[in-house]
C-alpha cells in the first residue's frame, strides 16, 4: 500500500449534504451477509437494489389497488388504472417530456430499442439507407438494428471511439450523409462510463436529416434527463437500474413520430376496432402497449422516480462522481491495474483489468470477500475487441455506495494479487 491518503466514509459527505447512512438504511438488502462478509454491492450498472419506498409501493398496490387496467367498470379497476396512468405522468416528468402520451411502458431498454427498430425502422428504412451505431453500444443497441437492416436492406455503420472511450466526433460528422436515417447512441456507456455529448450529436444528426435514438439505460440512474433539451427523437431506459422493479422501463418518442408509426405488437389494449375485414389501432401510447401491461412495476417505477427526486438527482450524481474520483485515485497506486474508459465526462463506472489475474477469477475472489462486481464482456463485445481484451472487471456505483466499500474492493484485489501473483 502506498501512502496516498484514503478518505474515510465520513469525509464522503464533504461539500455534499447526502446522508449516505440514512439512505443505506432504506435498502435492507445492503445488510445481507455474503460468504461471512457484509455485502458491498458494486454491481449497480447491471441492476440496482430497491429501497423500501419501492417495495412498499408494490405491496400496497397488490394489497389495495390491483385489477386489470382500462377495462373494468369496477372500483379496483379504476384504482389500478389511476395508479398506472399516474405512473406514466411521473415518468413523463422524469424525462421532461411534453405529453404523457409520448411515454410508452416497456419491459426495459432492450424492448424500447427493439420497438423503435421494428416499428419506426420497418416503416422508414429503404435498401441502401444507413443506421449509425457507436462502437461503445450495449448489444441491445446494436443487434435490433442489425436485424432490421437485414430485413430492409439497409446498412449498419459503426461510429468509432478513441482509446479513452470517447466517440470520435469528426468521424461521426463524416459518416453522416443523406442516406443516414437513424443514429443510435448511448447516453452513458455501460462498459466504460463515458457520458456522450448527446445534445450536440442530436443536432448534427438532425442537420443531416436523421432521427436519433438514445439508449439512456445507464444515464437514468445518474443524470437528470431532459428529452426536450436534448431534442432526441426516441429515448429508452430501464427501471431496474434506477431503483425501480425489474421488468419495467419506458420508451419516450416524439408524439408526431409515434403517431405515424405502425404498431409493434398486436393484441388487446392496442386496438380501436377489430374485424376480419381489418383492424384499426388505438391512439398513442396504447397503440404500443399490447396486452395487459406490467401495472404493478409501472407503479413501482413511479415510486423509484420519487425516491430519486427526494434525494435529488444532482446530489446523487455528485456523490457518485466523488466515488468515481476516489476509485481512480486508489487505482493510480497500482501499476498492474489497467483502466478502460478515461473519457473526460464519465459516470460512476470503473472498468479495469488486473495483470496476471483473469477478470473472472478476480470476480470470484471478490465475491468470497462479499464484494459484488461485474466481470465479463458487459454485453459490449465491440468494446472488448477495441481494447483487445476478452473481459474486464467493472465496479459501478449507486447513491448508497461508500468509500469504505471501495476500500474493501481494493483489499480484495490485493488478496487476489497475492493468490495469483
Ligand atoms: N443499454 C445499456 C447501456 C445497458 O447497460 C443495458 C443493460 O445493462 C441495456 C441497454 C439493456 O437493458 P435491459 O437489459 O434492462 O433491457
Amino acid at each position: 500500500m502506498s501512502e496516498v491518503a484514503l478518505k474515510t466514509p465520513t469525509e464522503t459527505q464533504s461539500g455534499n449534504l447526502l446522508d449516505v447512512q440514512e439512505i443505506r438504511a432504506q435498502f435492507p438488502i445492503l445488510g445481507e451477509i455474503v460468504h461471512e462478509n457484509t455485502l458491498a454491492y458494486l454491481d449497480n450498472g447491471a441492476s440496482s437494489q430497491k429501497p423500501i419506498a419501492v417495495t412498499e409501493t408494490l405491496e400496497r398496490y397488490y394489497a389495495t389497488q390491483h385489477a386489470n387496467v382500462h377495462r373494468g367498470v369496477h372500483e379496483l379497476s379504476d384504482r389500478a388504472t389511476e395508479a398506472y396512468e399516474s405512473a406514466r405522468k411521473t415518468a413523463c416528468k422524469f424525462v421532461n417530456a411534453n405529453r404523457t402520451e409520448e411515454i410508452i411502458f416497456v419491459r426495459g431498454t432492450t424492448e424500447g430499442l427493439n420497438l423503435v427498430a421494428e416499428s419506426y425502422g420497418r416503416w422508414k428504412l429503404q435498401p441502401g439507407d444507413e443506421i449509425l451505431v457507436s462502437e461503445m453500444e450495449h448489444h441491445s443497441n446494436i443487434v435490433p438494428w442489425q436485424l432490421i437492416a437485414e430485413r430492409t436492406g439497409s446498412i449498419v455503420r459503426m461510429i468509432p471511439m478513441n482509446d479513452n472511450g470517447e466517440i470520435i466526433q469528426e468521424d461521426y460528422l463524416n459518416l453522416l450523409n443523406d442516406k443516414t436515417q437513424i443514429v443510435a447512441i448511448t447516453y452513458v456507456a455501460n462498459s466504460l462510463g463515458t457520458v456522450n455529448p448527446i445534445k450536440e450529436m442530436v443536432r448534427m444528426a438532425h442537420d443531416a436529416g436523421a432521427v436519433v435514438v438514445v439508449d439512456a439505460a445507464q444515464a437514468a440512474p445518474h443524470i437528470s434527463i431532459d428529452v426536450v433539451d436534448l431534442d432526441c427523437d426516441f429515448l429508452a431506459l430501464s427501471g431496474h437500474k434506477m431503483y425501480a422493479p425489474t421488468g419495467i422501463g419506458i420508451l419516450y418518442g416524439k408524439g408526431e413520430l409515434l403517431e405515424a408509426m405502425p404498431p409493434y405488437q398486436g393484441g388487446g389494449e392496442m386496438i380501436r376496432r377489430v374485424s376480419f375485414e381489418g383492424s384499426t389501432y388505438a391512439d398513442i401510447p396504447h397503440r404500443f402497449e399490447a396486452g395487459t401491461p406490467n401495472i404493478a412495476d409501472a407503479v413501482g417505477f413511479g415510486a423509484a422516480c420519487q425516491f430519486m427526486w427526494d434525494i435529488g438527482i444532482d446530489e446523487i450524481a455528485t456523490h457518485e462522481k466523488e466515488l468515481l474520483d476516489y476509485v481512480h485515485k486508489c487505482a493510480d497506486r497500482y501499476e498492474d491495474i489497467r483502466i478502460y474508459g478515461n473519457a473526460k465526462h464519465k459516470a460512476g463506472v470503473f472498468a479495469f483489468t488486473l495483470d496476471k489475474v483473469h477478470a473472472h477469477d478476480l470476480g470470484t475472489v471478490l465475491d468470497r470477500q462479499g464484494v459484488a462486481i461485474r466481470v465479463g464482456h458487459h454485453c459490449a463485445m465491440p468494446v472488448m475487441k477495441h481494447f483487445n481484451v476478452a473481459a474486464t472487471a467493472r465496479a459501478s456505483f449507486a447513491v448508497y455506495n461508500t468509500y469504505d466499500e471501495i476500500d474493501r474492493m481494493f483489499e480484495a484485489i490485493n488478496f487476489a494479487r497475492e493468490l495469483f501473483g
